[in-house]
């Protein structure tokens, strides 16, 4: 049965809900409040990674994070605050940081993600989107440590143990893979598994064409109510016009959890802001790359390569604070001798805020309470990875069919 929808945030999850519930047969219409120019789902690195299996939350991160704490430009950092929402969000990451739960989480992770390329690969192949750009060179983790090739070595082992292809390469090999820009480092590990991607382009493509299948898209319109009646919603109410609606997805990323709060329900989330900076002049590098030591993501997008980084959690704000983005730009030129960041591409640099869940998980499926509200965030580092698959399941959630996967894990109800 055809429903009325609407999704609220357009970012990625809010735009992949629509794409696969408008192909349901749903009518969908989306509304943000912003101008659906920027945010996490356009200054992300890009990648699409089967090779992040590992949540953030995961034995050890605690005594790092304390460690970066006092470090102004540190890549990992955490705002002390009297905030009960944040205190007890971090409880239940610390909660969440056990090898046991990390265990579990992994398959999981895996199987969502690998969804969602595959997903990606089917958008591409519709030409609904035009030729976006989609390039499959794998991802290298480029160490210049022993430590971390050994702390790299060990994750690609257990991913080649999930059967994803992973290789190591030599300096020697790093050169011949990249040759137009020498890397200063000991080696990498070549996740072949991961892809690369050009998000502003992405979501350009994929906003119009929801405009052309009559998605109606709502931008500059801020949901400030939903008007529920016990356990159903009837309506949504922004700050210029109302609407009735059969169904409601909320997919409002790092602002979802401040949005149910208005329904009485504390979703556990923060938001971990992160750092583009783009730089248009050609650099040489063609291929995707982490920065194991540095924690910084190098991608070559269409038309510019990025330097993106840092975990900030200093809740919802819009400050840029430029030591950060300074030590992104330094951490480069570490890694590729001879290559620096102009300071008017530093200026420029945009920030985003990641949805982080206390697991790791996203929160993917309908709310108990009220009976038709569905839930698509917290996808944290791998929102953008994600975004198909979230899109998909929703779709499926909506339209009470069969889950192409199993989903209890991403629970928006689940303990911690
Ligand atoms: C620097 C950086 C690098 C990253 N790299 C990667 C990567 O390489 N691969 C990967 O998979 N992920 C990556 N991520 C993570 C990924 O970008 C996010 O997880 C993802 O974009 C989250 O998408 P979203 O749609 O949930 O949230 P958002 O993109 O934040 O969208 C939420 C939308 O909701 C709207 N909204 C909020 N409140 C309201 C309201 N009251 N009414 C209407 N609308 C509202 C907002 O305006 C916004 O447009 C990165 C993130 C950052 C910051």
């Amino acid at each position: 049965m055809a429903k009325n929808v609407i999704v609220v945030g357009g970012g990625i999850i809010g735009l992949c809900c629509a794409y696969y519930l408008q192909k349901e047969g749903h009518q969908v219409t989306i509304i943000d409040k912003s101008k659906m120019d920027s945010g996490a789902s356009f200054v992300n690195a890009g990648y699409l990674v089967p090779s992040h299996f590992i949540p953030l939350s995961a034995p050890g991160m605690i005594n790092q994070g304390i460690r970066y704490m006092f470090n102004s430009t540190s890549p990992f950092y955490i705002k002390p605050r009297w905030d009960s929402d944040f205190l007890k969000w971090a409880w239940f990451f610390k909660k969440s940081c056990t090898a046991a739960k990390v265990e579990r989480a992994i398959p999981v992770i895996r199987d969502l993600n690998l969804f969602s390329k595959q997903l990606f690969e089917t958008i591409k192949a519709s030409g609904d989107l035009g030729n976006f750009h989609l390039e499959k060179k794998g991802l290298l983790m480029v160490y210049q440590t022993k430590k971390y090739e050994e702390l790299e070595g060990k994750n690609a082992e257990r991913a080649r143990e999930l059967g994803l292809e992973v290789t190591q390469l030599s300096a020697e090999a790093l050169k011949e893979i990249e040759p137009k820009r020498a890397l200063n480092a000991l080696g990498a590990y070549h996740y072949l598994c991961d892809a690369q991607t050009t998000p502003p382009e992405f979501m350009k493509a994929m906003t119009n064409y929801l405009s052309e299948v009559r998605v109606q898209i709502r931008q500059q319109e801020g949901v400030v109510e939903l008007q529920h009646n016990g356990d159903k919603i009837q309506g949504v109410t922004t700050d210029k016009n109302a609407y009735t609606a059969d169904e409601v997805v909320l997919a409002m990323g790092s602002w979802s959890s401040g949005f149910t709060k208005k329904l009485g329900w504390n979703l556990p989330m923060q938001a971990g802001k992160g750092y583009g900076i783009n730089l248009r002049d050609t650099t040489g590098i063609t291929m995707p790359a982490l920065l194991c030591e540095a924690k910084i993501a190098v991608s070559p997008m269409r038309g510019f390569t990025r330097f993106a980084g840092t975990m900030e959690f200093s809740g919802i704000n819009h400050h840029i604070r430029r030591e950060r983005v300074a030590a992104i730009a330094q951490g480069v030129a570490k890694y590729y001798p001879g290559l620096s960041i102009p300071e008017e591409a530093i200026n420029t640099a945009q920030y985003g805020l990641r949805p982080v869940s206390p697991d790791g998980l996203p929160y993917i499926g309908r709310y108990s309470k009220i009976k038709n509200l569905v839930v698509a965030t917290g996808h944290a580092m791998m929102g953008w990875s994600l975004g198909p698959a979230t899109g998909k399941l929703i779709s499926e959630v909506v339209s009470d069919k069969k889950l192409s996967l199993e989903t209890s894990s991403f629970h928006p109800e689940r303990k911690f």
